[in-house]
């Protein structure tokens, strides 16, 4: 299958790398305003293909999308000193106005995955733009935090983080929570695990951990001045999940009609991903903090989506 990349920088290449290596599609298009940094990246990553899967990486305009059965868009402007984050938005949504168009017309039977930050709200601006159902616009949400918090349990409790079984859910961003009160290791919950082979995680532990799951693309952003491997992993994962059909509950997000109580919100729940996207969404246990928290980082992205004042 045809994978399209809109935005050809570091993370739409790290995601280009990632499918070439794991052989996720067999065409990878990168396509970018800067048509020579797409196919420098192209000429690049398709000569890691003789050390991965045999996937052809190209360089290409918006035609070149054509039969895509799934188009990345991780295009973004970057904030400028000083600006707000709402005229950042602005900003972002304005390119997508013109990329939208494009993909649609091009590829109108893709599945549109978004990466541009901030990415719940772009994700809202995608579906809205283009008018397609909410199943088939996915935000890659939390599943980058995910991630972080199912690699840092792995290392506080000396087990593979793929044997962790725990979310991070609403926003991708400083208001999501961490899901502690359905956490497990293989079937056993987590603190009982972390009892058992004498690494407990008692409540400082847990704030201790989670606050540097939130924190960890700072600490990324100061030492090397953007993240993109780790996202771009994870955007090869869903892509995956969509090819393949395989539904498997990823965290990512795309706009919901109630969370919380709060109404047309795009917010991360473990989702079911498969060949026509989100298959279906589903609530997991949460404590009554765990439920507030949710509650209150819907509310911050649905106060960003209403700023925005996009026509219906
Ligand atoms: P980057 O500057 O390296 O790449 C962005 C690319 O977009 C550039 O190559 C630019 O030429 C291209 N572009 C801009 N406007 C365009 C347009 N109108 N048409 C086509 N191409 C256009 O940035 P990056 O580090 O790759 O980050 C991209 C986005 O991904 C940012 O918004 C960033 O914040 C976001 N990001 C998201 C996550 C996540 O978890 N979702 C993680 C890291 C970064």
């Amino acid at each position: 299958m045809k994978i399209g990349i809109v935005g050809a920088g570091m993370v739409g290449s790290s995601a280009a790398y990632a499918m070439t290596l794991l052989g996720v599609g067999t065409q990878i298009v990168l396509v970018d305003r800067n048509e020579a940094l797409a196919r420098a990246q192209a000429g690049d990553i398709a000569h890691a293909a003789p050390f991965g899967a045999p996937v052809q990486v190209k360089a290409g305009g918006y035609d070149a999308l054509e039969g895509a059965g799934v188009v990345i868009l991780a295009a973004g402007v970057g904030q400028k000193p000083g600006e707000s984050r709402i005229a950042l938005l602005e900003r972002n949504a304005a390119v997508f106005q013109t990329i939208i168009a494009e993909v649609t017309a091009h590829a109108p039977d893709a599945i549109l995955l978004i990466a541009t930050n901030p990415v719940d709200v772009m994700t809202y601006v995608a579906q809205k733009l283009s008018k397609m159902p909410a199943s088939r616009v996915i935000g890659s949400g939390t599943i980058l935090d995910t991630a972080r918090f199912r690699a840092e349990l792995g290392s506080h409790l000396g087990i593979a983080p793929q044997s962790v079984h725990a979310y991070i859910l609403g926003e991708h961003g400083d208001s999501e929570i961490a899901v502690w009160s359905s956490a497990t290791v293989g079937s056993t919950p987590v603190a009982e695990f972390a009892r058992q082979i004498g690494r407990p995680l008692d409540a400082a532990a847990r704030t201790a951990l989670a606050i540097r799951v939130r924190d960890a693309a700072y600490e990324i952003i100061e030492g090397k001045g953007a993240t993109y491997h780790g996202i771009g992993a994870g955007v090869a994962r869903i892509v995956q999940a969509i090819i393949d059909d395989e539904r498997v509950i990823l965290s990512v997000s795309t706009v919901t009609p109630v969370v919380e109580g709060v109404q047309n919100v795009p917010v991360s729940l473990p989702r079911i991903v498969g060949r026509e996207g989100v298959i279906a969404d589903l609530m997991p246990h949460l404590d009554a903090d765990e439920h507030a928290g949710l509650e209150a980082s819907a509310k911050v992205i649905a106060s960003l989506t209403e700023a925005l004042k996009l026509p219906d």
